[in-house]
């Protein structure tokens, strides 16, 4: 049997993790897993149910009757609702941040996360993967850009997608989850001491997704399939 591997992806908003997350698990042939689409769920949730994400007393009622699941294709579902394309909405981003600085609401999806990762090799891409949600993990990445080049990649993300939006918004929220995910109390952004730096403001999709492949093999000596 092949030996089983868990791959933390963390960095800041739109450093391109997801996309080379899902690379790198494709080659691999195994999980992708993308923890930020489980924030985004339970934002929906409660834009859903028009509750205010700064008020953390009602955010947290929320979690006794949420129920998110992660499905193959990247397919996000929210109380059976498919919610994979409106989780993308910036009215969405604009406030998962907030919902995210809530240690109950992270204790919560976290012990989703940690039971994934406990059945299967995966590549794990986040916040706090590195550092809080699997701290034994054989491999740690830590994603970068400038916030530049990261606006502009999300922005022409948005726009293939159909999603309606500004540089400038883009720019201004990259910023504003920046500033809340680093500063919050409870598993911060930050990157592992034992994590390797990847900064791929000057690297194709494809140069980032060889690097990371090439740091899986020396650490762990696991490979694509020929
Ligand atoms: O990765 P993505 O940008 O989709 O994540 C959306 C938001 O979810 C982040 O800005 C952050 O607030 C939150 N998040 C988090 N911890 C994770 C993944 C995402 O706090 N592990």
């Amino acid at each position: 049997m092949e030996r089983k591997i868990t791959i933390a992806i963390d960095g800041p908003a739109a450093a391109g993790k997801s996309t080379v997350a899902k690379l790198v698990a494709k080659a691999l042939n195994i999980t992708y897993i993308d923890t930020g689409a489980m924030y985004r769920a339970f934002t929906w949730y409660a834009l859903e149910k028009n509750v205010d994400c700064k008020d953390e007393k009602s955010c947290l009622k929320l979690i006794d009757e949420i129920h998110i699941e992660l499905r193959p294709n990247n397919i996000v579902l929210c109380n059976n609702h498919d919610v994979t394309k409106e989780i993308r909405q910036p009215r969405v981003s604009s406030q998962v941040s907030y919902i995210a600085s809530y240690k109950d609401v992270r204790l919560f999806l976290v012990d989703q996360q940690r039971k994934m990762a406990e059945k299967h090799s995966v590549v794990m891409d986040g916040r706090d993967i590195g550092t809080y949600v699997l701290p034994n993990a054989d491999v740690k990445i830590f994603q970068i850009a400038s916030v530049e080049t990261r606006a502009v990649r999300r922005y022409d993300e948005n726009i293939s997608k159909g999603i309606q939006c500004t540089l400038e918004e883009i720019e201004n929220d990259v910023r504003s989850r920046d500033y809340i995910d680093s500063h919050r109390d409870f598993a911060p952004l930050k990157a592992a001491g034992d994590s390797v730096l990847l900064d791929t403001s000057y690297l194709t999709i494809e140069e980032s997704v060889d690097k990371v492949l090439q740091i899986i093999e020396k650490k762990t000596g696991v490979k694509p399939n020929e």
